[in-house]
């Protein structure tokens, strides 16, 4: 597994591929996190102060509520002590009029000293006539103080506030209360001001604690009365601070708040976003960044893959090339085409050159391989390809082995030099006298053949008889004639092996030698037969 991995190569292109598309990608990747990021600390900043500006607003205006509602019962508590003479009823009209006008209160009565309810609006309440002995709304009456009672349930069952004025006649007796409740879990004048719209499409909302941590205002009703001083925001703000946090709600919820209080009544409020609302704005503010970048995205990708696989094409080509040196094909010579990249154009250069000097030297060591130097004809190696590719096509051909006769003497009377000329010689006569289609190779030492293609042996007998006397009668570089012995035999009539085509040629010449040499002797088999003697 390892092995094949290690010896898996990739290509240029691919690397130069991947390269540029990873770096696009991870710089794109890059890019989205940090926009993330950024647009996520800002997003949650500006919830952070929307909240806390709305959560000042929301306090400002309770206050501001809760001043005008201390008015309205002072003004009735001092109406009603100074005028002493009005009866009950008129004190319940008085007490309707305010109920109805401001809408401050649920409800509204008059208590006096003894704990009587005198007076009360709306009469539907069924109190009047009612005395208050035990409870708080008892200690309030007996305080003799203005006051603003945290939640309690009242004797009718309801949870409420109370919000009571004393009142005092001319000679600074006690005379009672006027008192006005809030019954919190019905329409109220908190849920008339503050609002019905308690949750918006942010999933914002904002509710109101008192003194004692108990929800004043919460957009689920049913909550309100409940004991949140477990809550880290809350703490802070009965604490009388005002400020913005990231907090976790009582039911585990992420929330950005931001808390004011009302210091004048001591109550909290506490304005309030869900983070999951950041992250589902944070998710289609990527969604549609990523479908805005990606056509140029694309495009680049696909522009830089272009350029890569055009960068590393040249390399690729010549790389191919290259390789081809090694094999037993010829080599394809890259295209002299020149190049953009600098690299690419030089190295293209440099391999044709290279390539060229290796043909070259390829061709001259073929030659050399192939070619005898003393005569500059082809050798007997030379011979056997020709004969094997005659073969292959079928050719028919004669073969004449040719030896000079006494060459030896020759040798020894003038010189191994005057001989060597005596060979240059011979090749030259015999090509000047053949077809332009024979071809003539050095056997070996004084021994040449002849190859004569479509040629049947009466032919190459008539071509051999004509070269030797030629020769016989020419003077040679030693001062007279040489003579030659001849052999022939034809392929594919005497024999269908290219070897035995040459064997055969030799038999017959060596019976030109036997018959007394500067002849010409056609292969039979009775000539073989008589070698064999
Ligand atoms: P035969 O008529 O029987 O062929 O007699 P021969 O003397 O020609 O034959 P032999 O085989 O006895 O001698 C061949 C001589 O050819 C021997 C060798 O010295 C000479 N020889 C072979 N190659 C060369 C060469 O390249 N140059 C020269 N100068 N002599 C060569
Ligand atoms: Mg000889
Ligand atoms: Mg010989």
């Amino acid at each position: 597994m390892t092995k094949l991995f290690l010896n898996r190569k990739i290509k240029l292109s691919t690397v130069l591929t991947s390269l540029v598309a990873s770096s696009v990608i991870f710089t794109t990747i890059i890019l989205l996190v940090a926009s993330y990021q950024s647009q996520r600390e800002s997003l949650i900043d500006a919830y952070l102060n929307l909240n806390y500006s709305k959560a000042n607003k929301m306090s400002r205006s309770v206050d501001s509520l809760f001043q005008s509602m201390r008015m309205s019962l002072e003004e009735i508590a001092t109406y009603v002590s100074t005028h002493q003479e009005m009866t009950d009823d008129d004190i319940q009209e008085q007490l309707e009029l305010l109920r109805n006008n401001s809408r401050f209160f649920n409800s509204i009565a008059f208590v006096d000293e003894t704990g009587l309810i005198r007076s009360i609006a709306p009469l539907s309440v069924g109190l009047k006539g009612h005395v208050l002995k035990t409870g708080v709304s008892k200690e309030v009456l007996d305080s003799q103080e203005p006051s603003l009672t945290t939640p309690y349930i009242a004797p009718s069952g309801r949870l409420i506030l109370l919000m009571s004025q004393p009142l005092y006649d001319s000679e600074g007796n006690h005379r009672g209360m006027i008192g006005g409740t809030i019954y919190l879990h019905e329409r109220n004048v908190l849920s008339e001001i503050l609002g019905n719209d308690f949750i918006d499409e942010n999933g914002s909302y904002y509710y109101v604690v008192g003194p004692e941590g108990k929800l004043l205002f919460h957009p689920k009703n049913k909550r309100v009365g409940e004991d949140v001083t477990a809550n880290a925001i809350v703490k802070k703000v009965l604490n009388g601070q005002s400020g913005m946090d990231r907090a976790v709600n009582t039911k585990g919820v992420s929330m950005l708040a931001a808390y004011s209080t009302v210091p004048e009544i001591g109550w909290g409020v506490v304005q309030q976003t869900p983070i999951a609302h950041i992250n589902d704005l944070l998710a289609s503010h990527i969604k549609s960044l990523i479908l805005h970048i990606l056509v140029p995205f694309l495009f680049i990708l696909i522009l830089c893959i272009f350029i890569a696989r055009r960068l590393a094409k040249p390399f690729f080509e010549l790389a191919n090339h290259v390789n081809q040196l090694g094999s037993e094909k010829e080599v394809v010579q890259p295209k002299n085409k020149s190049h953009w990249n600098r690299e690419a154009d030089l190295l293209t250069k440099s391999v044709i050159l290279a390539m060229e000097g290796i043909k070259e030297k390829n061709l001259k060591l073929t030659y050399e391989a192939t070619t005898d130097p003393l005569t500059n004809i082809p050798n007997r190696r030379k011979l056997t390809e020709v004969m094997e590719a005659w073969e292959e096509e079928g050719r028919v051909f004669s073969l004449v082995a040719i030896d000079i006769d006494s060459f030896k003497l020759i040798n020894d009377t003038f010189g191994h030099q005057a001989g060597d000329e005596v060979l240059v010689f011979l090749v030259n006569t015999i090509k000047s006298s053949i077809r332009k289609t024979d071809l003539l190779f050095r056997y070996g030492g004084e021994e040449f053949v002849l190859l004569l293609p479509y040629t049947v042996t009466s032919e190459a007998f008539q071509i051999s008889e004509k070269l030797r006397t030629k020769i016989e009668k020419t003077i040679s570089p030693v001062g007279k004639a040489i003579t030659v012995s001849l052999g022939i035999s034809e392929y594919p009539s005497h024999t269908n092996s290219i070897k035995q085509v040459f064997v055969l040629a030799d038999n017959a010449l060596y019976h030109s030698k036997l018959n007394g040499r500067n002849q010409t002797t056609v292969w039979s088999k009775e000539i073989t037969a008589q070698k064999k003697k």
